[in-house]
């Protein structure tokens, strides 16, 4: 029987190749480091963490992330039995001792009967014999393989000197202060000319905004990010900040086109606009609003705005090197280039975000790659679940803004966000009692944590038992 050949020892990789030796597939894994390294990535061993050590929160009952790890201990992850067995104290989060980590899945790896490990780069499309591959190299996929993937896929660039504007928990916008419109009401293919959420500032208030974004803490340029182009040319909003206090007033915060809706007698002297950032409508954009303030600055800046005095964040802005598919246009429902289905993506390549996302993307092409090859494939898990919205968000979830530019898709960390509404949002507490406020979010989050991990069992009974039995 052929092997399955995966590409990148990374979170993905390692993951993808677990996941299809555990179903008795034989597996090649190629991985470049040491022979080839990247500019962030220190040692060989498989799996290696290139930043912090943290998988981040645990708590499955309250956090997508930690809900994330919940699902994969329960699908025989080997990523997370690695990271459990090496965890270090860190609170509520998950954090590990790093080479011990990296040690124990490239220890596994390299140990199991059905998995060779060759250490070389692979430089162009893997050869037609291989058949149908995994390819999880990650965001510092070596620019030979980047090119050729890039080639085929027909678009302008893979790799990014990536701009990211923020993006917000719709439900945590002030809408007593903000209100829904489109600039001149204009009403695009499928929209209302009501699509936007724009929020008012006076001229008091942009003056201050203006002047905290210029004083806010910047991230440092890393030397090895100096090559690569800018996504989509966009300028950070505090290099705009900088060439004039009215740079964007007549740029990405212009009022004009629009009318407040609580007060139409008072002309805004600026406007910020938010775009819906997903299908369900729960997330949304700052349109025009890429940044490389630092996290804590950011945050501070941001909810000076009118209207988002209290908002939380799907994800914050930022600029980093990244190498990453237009994975919605791109990619089937199963992880697989439409262009040429032999090629199967996992990891941070296919546009989510974070190590475990990365090896959770891996997990589920290894179960993709291996149910195909032994001719049982598999539906997904359900958009419910930690898995399934993740998936569903990065091959078909995300929606193309009309007026966004050629590609507004951009990596993301797993969120509440991404998951479909419940039916009915929690109103009470098993005592009786009205939630109040904060409650309330706190109880949704952990209905929808709920559900994920029922429905999760429910589709490893129903689904991924009855194929691997088969
Ligand atoms: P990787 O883990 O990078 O694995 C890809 C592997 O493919 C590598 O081992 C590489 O050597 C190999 N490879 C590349 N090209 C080839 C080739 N042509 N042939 C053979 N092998 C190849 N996420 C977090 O959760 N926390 C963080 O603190 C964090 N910090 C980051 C810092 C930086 C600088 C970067 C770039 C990313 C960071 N990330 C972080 C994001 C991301 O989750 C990680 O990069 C994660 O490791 C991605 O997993 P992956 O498997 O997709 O890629």
């Amino acid at each position: 029987v052929e092997p399955i050949h995966v590409i990148g020892g990374g979170l993905a990789g390692s993951e993808a190749a677990w996941q299809i030796a555990a179903r008795g597939r034989r597996v090649v894994l190629h991985e470049m480091r040491p022979v080839r390294t990247t500019d962030a990535h220190r040692t060989d061993s498989l799996a290696e963490l290139v930043c912090s050590n943290s998988f981040r929160s645990d708590d499955a009952a309250n956090n997508a992330v930690g809900l994330l790890h919940a699902e994969l201990r329960k699908l025989n992850s080997l990523i997370m039995a690695s990271a459990d067995a090496h965890q270090v104290p860190a609170g509520g989060a998950l954090a590990v001792d790093r080479e011990g980590f990296s040690g124990a899945v490239s220890a596994a790896l390299s140990s199991h009967p059905l998995i060779e490990i060759r250490r070389e780069e692979i430089t162009g499309l893997p050869p037609a014999e291989w058949g149908n591959v995994v390819i999880g190299t990650g965001p510092l996929t070596s620019p030979a393989l980047a090119d050729a993937v890039r080639a085929l896929s027909g678009e302008d660039s893979l790799a990014f000197f990536d701009a990211i504007a923020p993006i917000v928990h719709r439900d945590s916008i002030d809408m007593s202060k903000a209100w829904f419109q489109s600039r001149y009401d204009k009403v695009g293919p499928g929209g209302t000319g009501a699509d936007y959420i724009n929020c008012p500032l006076s001229r008091e208030q942009y003056e201050a905004f203006v002047a905290a974004l210029i004083a806010g803490e910047k991230t440092d340029f890393k030397e090895w990010e100096s090559n690569t182009p800018y996504f989509d040319g966009c300028l950070p909003i505090e290099v705009m900040a900088e060439r004039g206090p009215e740079t964007l007033r007549h740029g990405p915060m212009k009022p004009v086109g629009l009318t407040n809706a609580h007060e139409p007698s008072v002309k805004p002297y600026a406007i910020v606009q938010l775009r819906q950032d997903n299908k369900l409508g729960t997330l949304y954009n700052i349109v025009g609003f890429q940044t490389k303030l630092k996290y804590g600055a950011q945050t501070n800046v941001l909810r000076m705005i009118p209207g988002l005095e209290q908002a939380e964040f799907a994800r914050l802005g930022g600029l980093h090197r990244n190498t990453f598919l237009n994975s919605p246009k791109l990619l089937d429902a199963q992880l697989r280039l439409r262009v040429q289905p032999r090629l199967r993506f996992a990891g941070q390549m296919t546009g989510c975000e974070g190590y475990v996302e990365s090896a959770g993307i891996g997990l589920l092409a290894g179960l993709f790659a291996a149910h195909e090859a032994l001719a049982r494939p598999i539906t997904p898990p359900p958009a419910t679940t930690a898995l399934g919205a993740l998936l569903n968000h990065i091959t078909g979830g995300h929606i193309e803004a009309v007026d966004a530019g050629p590609r507004s898709f951009q990596p993301m960390n797993i969120n509440f966000g991404l998951f479909p509404p419940l039916a009915q949002n929690p109103t009470k507490k098993p005592d009786g009692t009205r939630l109040r406020g904060n409650e309330k979010t706190i109880a949704k989050k952990q209905a929808m944590s709920a559900r994920a991990l029922a429905d999760l069992d429910t589709w490893v009974a129903e689904t991924l038992k009855v194929a691997d039995a088969a």
